[in-house]
């Protein structure tokens, strides 16, 4: 589960967050919809732990994570650019995040629980997990490429795949789609939809698309100029919008 309460967030003068409050359930497929330049990806990087708010609070499963460095927070974030590291093969690429995160815990040990075995069972661990996940996704055949040679929906793929290495308990999606052609987007949104349902993970999902947040979520969270107007199921911000604000951005009919 995912608690925000209160959250700011100023750069200089100008207010990009005013007090967003927010919580999400277990297993829940929420996505945060707005016009572009309304905070989304701020509020989903103060989640990431990639940025510091100004005020307020975020818990993750319980525990509050405010002033937690990225790598220990349980959740994996998937950027709208796929930003996966051009020199490094998919399998490097998939296996690093996990890789940080289990290597700097055995750096915490005292030096005899450093010596290689421990760090070589740990690699051999990650591999398997990342070759079990690329399969699952279909990309087995590419992890000894790099994202140079693969098409705009294998590097989503192998974006996604980075994500569920780590089994996070919650999933930030930042547009992973926008950069797929519209007959790729709506194969792909079938394929995130298919993905919650098989890993029951909590997802906070950003998109300025209004189909694809109706098609995929439990409930939507409209946002406009750093505000949550209403949080509520896609029909019920469809048919009954709170603000005309979110009626025309919906598209509603009233
Ligand atoms: P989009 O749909 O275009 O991705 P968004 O809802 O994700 O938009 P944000 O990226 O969260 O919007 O940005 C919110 C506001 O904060 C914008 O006006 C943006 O220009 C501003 N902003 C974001 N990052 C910074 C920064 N590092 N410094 C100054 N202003 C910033
Ligand atoms: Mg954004």
């Amino acid at each position: 589960s995912v608690s925000i309460d209160g959250i700011q967030k100023n750069y200089g003068p100008t207010s990009v967050l005013r007090g967003v409050s927010l919580s999400i359930a277990d297993g829940e497929f929420l996505t945060l919809l707005g016009p572009s330049g309304c905070g989304k990806s701020t509020l989903l990087r103060i989640l990431a732990g990639l940025e510091v708010q100004d005020a307020g609070s975020v818990l993750i499963d319980k525990r509050a994570v405010d002033g937690l460095r990225p790598k220990w927070r349980d959740v994996a974030m998937v950027f709208q650019s796929y930003a996966l590291y051009p020199h490094m093969t998919v399998a490097s690429n998939m296996a690093l995040p996990l890789r940080m995160r289990r290597l700097s815990a055995v750096q915490r040990l005292p030096l005899v629980g450093r010596l290689l075995p421990e760090t070589a069972r740990i690699t051999a661990e990650i591999d398997v997990e990342v070759m079990r996940t690329a399969k699952s996704l279909g990309i087995g055949h590419l992890l000894a490429r790099k994202p140079g040679q693969l098409s705009g929906g294998q590097r989503q793929r192998v974006a996604v795949g980075r994500a569920m290495v780590r089994h996070p308990a919650v999933f930030l999606m930042d547009e992973p789609l926008s950069n797929l052609d519209a007959k790729l987007r709506v194969q792909m949104r079938a394929e995130i939809k298919e993905l919650h349902q098989r890993l029951g993970g909590t997802f906070v999902y950003v998109t300025h698309d209004q189909a694809e947040a109706m098609t995929l979520s439990d409930r939507v969270a409209v946002m406009v100029d750093g505000e949550l107007l209403q949080v509520a199921a896609p029909q019920d911000i469809y048919v009954d919008p709170d603000d005309r604000r979110v009626a025309e951005f919906i598209g509603s009919p009233k």
